[in-house]
């Protein structure tokens, strides 16, 4: 891991604590690997579910193209730091690959590819004309000023600039990086290119093309497919509580919209602990604790719980929203939840998600629970395209209706074919990029 040793500059200690939400995980480039296994294991399932032709198969179990570049970026004291970051573009045959930009110190090829390929899935399960893209930065943004994170984001664009493009490859935000971060991103491109090209990156500043409602969407979305669930179970929102684990972007506005929706949200928490309210959280005055206090186990409302608590309340739903690997063959047992929403990528393992499925736990999985950012961001792409700019009533009309019509598909695919929602999810996704990559001719085993 790189790290940076500059010195600090005034500019720096108050980035650190703007970003005090940044936590430490523990993926290691091993438990990085088991993350793209366990993603294959379960496309192989679906070839299978779907007896996809070989052709097809043989293209999806590897990535299209991953790039590895090093970014040498200027420190504040005048040294040089070199930090290796990826961009990998999984699969582009229904369109250009989309996905967002990590930075974070644990960062590592296989997570980005794995990260790739579910933007891949959750772009062909939601219907949109994308392929599936992810890129990486291993730095610990914490330790550097806005300035060095400028330059480090420069960086990453002229190491990538060639195989991006709002034709070719469109980066976003992800975990530690946001419209800040893209709009020094796209004017790096825009200078590079020579062009004023806003649809290369979306989840930009308003002013830079960004879209009204997309740091909502996220959490939007998954509140869209969580009431289309609700409304299957005949169960009224009022009647049903709901923990989240996590309180960074996506946890807080779904949080936040759910509450304002009727549910009762007993339980959030961060990587310090969690906070729990039978009645239900004030969750705007739980974000103010936070942003007071860094930390939610510093806030004054509800009981304080555990992390792992959180994971074994009995809620009619748990909300997991902070990052993968959460509930694993190890902790699955204590889960006594009756459904799980997956808002994070990736945070039920195979092994635990099969062990839910035994214990009759529904699970709405992240391909299509937390889609609503990536449909937004496809409209930012569309309205930059279009030299237009929609109001955020008009946005979130459009996310419902998309997300409605295609989560409903999911839903009754589960129903109809008596298999899990994530299966339902995984065929509805695969065959639309099967049926994308055959129809380019080139089959040898499907004439
Ligand atoms: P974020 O950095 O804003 O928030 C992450 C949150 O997780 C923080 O509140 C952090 O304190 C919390 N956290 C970390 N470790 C924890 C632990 N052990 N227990 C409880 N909480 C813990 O990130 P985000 O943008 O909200 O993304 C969260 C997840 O959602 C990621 O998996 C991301 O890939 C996924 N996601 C986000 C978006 C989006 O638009 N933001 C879209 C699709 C998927």
């Amino acid at each position: 891991m790189a790290k940076a040793t500059s010195k600090k500059t005034k500019n720096a200690k108050k980035e650190a604590t703007d970003q005090s939400h940044i936590e430490a995980r523990a993926l290691t480039p091993q438990t990085g690997a088991a993350l793209f296994e366990d993603a294959r294991s379960r496309l192989e399932e679906v070839f299978q579910a779907l007896d996809t032709p070989h052709d097809a198969r043989s293209r999806l179990m590897q990535p299209a193209a991953s790039l590895q570049v090093s970014v040498p970026v200027r420190m504040d004291d005048g040294s040089l730091q070199a930090f290796p970051a990826w961009r990998v573009q999984y699969d582009i045959s229904l369109g250009p690959a989309k996905g967002g930009v990590r930075f974070h110190p644990d960062v590592n090829q296989h997570e980005v590819t794995t990260l790739s390929f579910w933007m891949a899935v959750k772009c062909a399960v939601v219907g949109l004309p994308f392929g599936g893209g992810k890129g990486g930065v291993q730095v610990d943004p914490k330790q550097l000023s806005s300035l060095e994170r400028e330059r480090l984001a420069r960086g990453y664009i002229r190491a990538i600039a060639d195989i991006m493009g709002p034709d070719r490859d469109i980066p976003a935000p992800d975990m530690n990086t946001d419209a800040e971060v893209m709009g020094w991103m796209i004017d790096e491109y825009e200078n590079i290119k020579r062009v004023r090209a806003p649809a290369a990156i979306t989840g930009k500043p308003i002013p830079l093309g960004g879209s009204q409602g997309r740091v909502e969407a996220t959490g939007h979305g998954a509140l869209t497919v969580l009431d289309l669930w609700a409304e299957q179970e005949n169960r009224k929102p009022e009647e049903t509580t709901v923990a989240v684990q996590g309180f960074g972007n996506a946890a807080y506005h779904f949080a936040r919209q759910a509450a304002e929706r009727g549910y009762k949200v007993v339980a959030v928490s961060d990587s310090s602990g969690g906070i729990y309210k039978e009645e239900g959280l004030d969750i705007d005055a739980a974000k103010k604790a936070k942003q007071k206090h860094g930390e939610l186990a510093k806030c004054r409302q509800g009981k304080r719980i555990k992390g792992d608590e959180l994971l074994a309340l009995e809620v009619d739903v748990l909300a997991l929203a902070a990052m993968e690997n959460q509930v694993t063959g190890d902790n699955v047992g204590d889960v006594a939840a009756g459904m799980v929403l997956e808002i994070a990528n990736g945070p039920v393992t195979s092994d635990a998600d099969a062990a839910l499925e035994k214990r009759g736990i529904d699970v709405l999985p992240d391909v299509l629970a937390n889609t609503g950012g990536v449909i937004v961001s496809y409209f930012e792409w569309l309205q930059n395209r279009a030299g237009q700019a929609w109001s955020e009533e008009d946005v979130n009309q459009r996310l419902d209706e998309k997300l409605e019509r295609e989560a409903r598909q999911v839903l009754e695919r589960a129903r109809d074919e008596k298999i899990t929602y994530r299966q339902a999810a995984y065929r509805q996704g695969i065959e639309r990029i099967t049926e994308a990559l055959l129809a380019r001719g080139n089959c040898q085993d499907c004439r």
